[in-house]
């Protein structure tokens, strides 16, 4: 005795998500913008690299690039 049970097969229907990489409108100028030309980190957000810097008051990339700069250790006055 064989038990095999069909699984029903409903296949949905792949809806494609509608703009979502048209156009963009930039957070701090409010120009529509396409996100493959901006040259901020946050393209999604920015349309330029200026506009980031603008806004935020730093970069995402400066950030990344960022680095401790050591302290020069000055040695004590003796004597
Ligand atoms: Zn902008």
């Amino acid at each position: 005795m064989s038990t095999v049970a069909p699984g029903p097969t409903e296949s949905e229907p792949v809806v494609p998500v509608a703009g979502e990489s048209l156009a963009r409108k930039c957070l701090r100028c409010g120009l529509a913008y396409a996100p493959g030309k901006s040259t901020s980190a946050l393209r999604l957000t920015y349309c330029s690299f200026l506009c980031e810097l603008g806004h935020l008051g730093f970069s995402i990339t400066g950030l990344e690039h960022m680095e401790r700069v050591p302290k020069a250790e000055v040695p004590a006055d003796e004597g």
